[in-house]
This record gives C-alpha cells, sequence and structure tokens, in this order.
C-alpha cells in the first residue's frame, strides 16, 4: 500500500472562490507516502504549485523536514509554492528538488532565476534549509527510504521540456502526467507516455479540456477527458485521476464532468474520479 494526498489539482492558475471551492483552486501538488512510513517523515511531493502551501501547514517547522520532490516542468503553475514553503525555511531541513534541464540550461539555474530578485524578493540560497536541485539525466531513480521507491522519468509532449513520472513504492505504481499535449486525434499514445503509465494503479493525467474547448486549443499543450481516458485504457491503469482542471471550470461543470465519465465512459474495471484539493487515497 501507498498513500498519496492532492494539495493543489487546478491547472494554469490558482482560482480562488466559491464556484471553484469543492474541488480546490491551487494549482499542481500532490504528495506520496510508502505506506512503511508510518510517521509521514519521507514524503515525495509531486509538483511545486500553490498547493505546495497547504502542504506546509502539515509540516513541521523545527528544521526536521526532509523531502523529494518531482518537479514535471518549469510553468508557474508547477513552480509558485516553492518560495513559500516555510518547513524549508529552517536550519537542517533539506528538501531535493529533481526536474529538467531546459534548452540547455540546468535546473538549478532555471530556479535561481525565478526564485529571486526581481521577481522574488530572496533567493533559494536565502532560505535557511538545504535546497538541492538535481537536473534528472538517467531514467530511473533508486531512493533509500521506506517503500524503496523508484521513480522513472520520460519526456512528456506539452509546449516545454516536461517529464511525466512513474512512481513504485511498496509494489504499487503510481503515474504522474498532469500536462500532456493530446493529439489532433485524441487517441493516439506515445511509446514513452505507454511506459510510464502501464498498469499503474493510479494514474493522474491531464485533462483540461473537453473536446469542444480543445478544437478551439489544440496547441495549448494539454488534453482533453477523452485523451486522459484514452491513455488509462491503453495503459490498462487501474484508476485514474482527472488532474490539471481548467481554470474556469467550476465545482457544478466538474461534478457533472466527473458524473457522466463514470457512468458512461469508463471500461469495466477502470475507476474514474475527479481530483480534489484535500482527498487521499490508499493505493
Ligand atoms: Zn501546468
Ligand atoms: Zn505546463
Amino acid at each position: 500500500m501507498a498513500r498519496l494526498k492532492f494539495f493543489g489539482v487546478r491547472g494554469s492558475h490558482p482560482t480562488p472562490g466559491k464556484d471553484n471551492s469543492k474541488f480546490g483552486g491551487n494549482t499542481s501538488c500532490a504528495v506520496l507516502y510508502s505506506d512503511a512510513d508510518v510517521a509521514g517523515e519521507f514524503p515525495i511531493i509531486l509538483d511545486l504549485g500553490t498547493g505546495l502551501t497547504c502542504f506546509a501547514d502539515s509540516q513541521p517547522l523545527d528544521g526536521s523536514f526532509h523531502g523529494i520532490a518531482l518537479l514535471t516542468h518549469l510553468h508557474f503553475d508547477h513552480i509558485q509554492g516553492l518560495p513559500f514553503f516555510t518547513p524549508i525555511d529552517r536550519q537542517n531541513a533539506r528538501l531535493v528538488i529533481y526536474g529538467p534541464n531546459e534548452d540547455g540550461v540546468s535546473l538549478a539555474d532555471s530556479l535561481n532565476t525565478l526564485i529571486g530578485p526581481p521577481f522574488f524578493p530572496v533567493t533559494l540560497a536565502d532560505l535557511r534549509g538545504d535546497i538541492v536541485v538535481e537536473s534528472i539525466l538517467v531514467e530511473e531513480i533508486k531512493l533509500d527510504q521506506p517503500g524503496s521507491p523508484t521513480i522513472y522519468s520520460r519526456a512528456v509532449d506539452h509546449t516545454n521540456a516536461t517529464f511525466g513520472f512513474r512512481i513504485q513504492v511498496d509494489d504499487r505504481v503510481i503515474a504522474y502526467v498532469p500536462d500532456h499535449q493530446a493529439p489532433l486525434d485524441n487517441a493516439t499514445v506515445s511509446d514513452s507516455v505507454l511506459e510510464l503509465c502501464r498498469d499503474a494503479d493510479l494514474l493522474i493525467h491531464d485533462a483540461q479540456y473537453t473536446r469542444k474547448e480543445f478544437s478551439g486549443k489544440p496547441h495549448w499543450g494539454h488534453s482533453t477527458y477523452d485523451f486522459a481516458l484514452s491513455v488509462a485504457t491503453k495503459s490498462n491503469a487501474k484508476t485514474l485521476a482527472f488532474f490539471h482542471h481548467d481554470p474556469r471550470r467550476s465545482d457544478i461543470e466538474l461534478g457533472e464532468i466527473e458524473e457522466s465519465y463514470r457512468n458512461s465512459s469508463s471500461p469495466a474495471g477502470l475507476r474514474i474520479f475527479a481530483a480534489r484539493e484535500g482527498k487521499t487515497l490508499e493505493i
């Protein structure tokens, strides 16, 4: 068993407001634990969007925070929570961030440019904890911690250098593909994405648009509900979480979409739901 909690499920930008409060308005962040990690001391953080600030509320502020973060790419909605993550602004705290280089610029250089004046008042180096930034240069990373997590990364078609992740922990598989350009046929899945998602116990996948919306934004870097379903079906995933909700998608709309896919579109055995902030899953 492993457990995962969603802290931010929104795409593109945060959407505070009563029409979004049920599913939540924070941007991409989920946290995964091995079931062997009873005290929750070894979090694996999937993206560093504004949802990270909600995760911070449950974390120690005495310098004992140690965690791993997997960053899919550098878009604001996936990194904006990082400079506000107070547990790392403590002596002896430690966060290791893995993510992609971009156009020959290292991940560390990109983050140090983005988080610092004039874009932000302090730099990552000003935070008192130890932030280690590691460019992902290999397809497999083994972590020496409870559950023996192994992280597989593959490039995913989006608008810039973007990874998807397959995390194996406690003999469970979580596939995380939050930003993924759907093909025009909304059906063809690349071999690399199939490798990430094959037989996943949980697939968290970009589902920003309806087919109608996609027809007006076919190259904006995102998926439709139908394409997310296609990825899940072709990879034989057991559970599909629609993720990276469009910022304009209201709770009412999202609830109706979730219900319609649950009732009519899912092949036998595939469980489908729309990710919501605060939801915890036992995997
Ligand atoms: Zn995004
Ligand atoms: Zn993006």
